[in-house]
């Protein structure tokens, strides 16, 4: 992948999207009880019954804070057969998060917040590196943002405990984290909003510029075909939680004409959703 960072600024902030990388999920994985035939009219699968997902997460730069949304793979090798961090297979990885925010000239140091929207393992196990053979915060300066319900949840069974945990317990011992339920202002301008249903406490983020809103949507949605069909979710989900939190945020940012950033669409994963009949779909903006 040749290009992996992309930044627009919306009014005084500038947004950027930077992706760790891709890889193929099995389809069994990826829609839970949706006919194979069905998926493939809406889903490129490839001829192992798998389809291509994006890992990627957000910086925003404000005048009064830099924010980062999700801390991405970081310093740990997902590609590890011995290790293995989420159900996709042949992953192939980009330069990565931190020559990401390199080239936007944002150092480790400068981040303010991170903001966390769930404890997968390809969502948190960048929040902490190993320096000298001690597990630090990966940002040394940021509060670590994240739901109670989140926080008390991880990890689920399906995840790698361990990784997940030497996070939690690295963060605790540098008193980083910072706990909120219901929907929260983190700074002027950015709200922390509950969306349960990936997991227990996952949580989107909304970002109010003077040039319109942009949410990170997190695992509210993987792919573009869940805006039409909002009960096509992926195995291990909470099914209902996660159809209530779509019907419950789809007529919101259809009201503000959003700017919607979801976590593994199509790298830079930035569109809007429209009605269309009785629902939605996915637009993809050009990059
Ligand atoms: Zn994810």
């Amino acid at each position: 992948m040749n290009q992996f960072v992309w930044s627009r600024q919306f009014g005084e902030a500038r947004v950027t999207v930077i992706s760790e990388g891709g890889g193929w999920w099995p389809l069994e994985r990826a829609l839970e009880d949706v006919p194979a035939d069905e998926c493939r009219r809406w889903v490129k699968v490839n001829d192992r019954e798998q389809i291509w997902i994006t890992f990627n997460l957000v910086h925003v730069a404000l005048p009064h804070a830099s924010l980062l949304l999700d801390t991405g793979f970081g310093e740990y090798d997902p590609t590890d057969p011995a290790k293995p961090l989420v159900s996709v297979h042949d992953i192939r990885l980009t330069p990565g998060r931190d020559a990401g925010l390199a080239s936007i000239g944002v150092a480790p140091e400068d981040i303010t917040h991170v903001l966390v929207s769930h404890m997968h393992g390809d969502h948190i196990v960048g929040a902490t590196r190993v320096v000298d053979g001690r597990r630090v915060p990966s940002f040394p300066n940021a509060r670590y943002v994240v739901m109670e319900a989140e926080w008390a949840s991880a990890p689920e069974w399906h995840q790698r405990a361990d990784a997940i945990n030497a996070q939690k317990e690295a963060l605790l011992a540098a008193n980083r984290v910072d706990l909120v339920a219901g929907e929260r202002e983190i700074v002027a301008g950015v709200s922390f909003i509950p969306a349960p249903g990936e997991s227990p406490g996952h949580a989107i983020v909304r970002l109010a510029t003077g040039d319109g809103i942009v949410y990170y949507l997190g695992d509210l949605f993987h792919q573009p075909a869940e805006f039409t069909h909002l009960d096509w979710i992926p195995r291990y989900r909470d099914r209902a939680a996660l159809i209530a939190s779509r019907e419950r945020l789809l007529p919101r940012f259809v009201a503000e004409s959003a700017w919607l950033i979801p976590a593994h669409h199509d790298f830079p994963c930035i569109g809007r959703v429209e009605p269309d009949g009785q629902g939605y779909r996915w637009v993809a903006a050009r990059g």
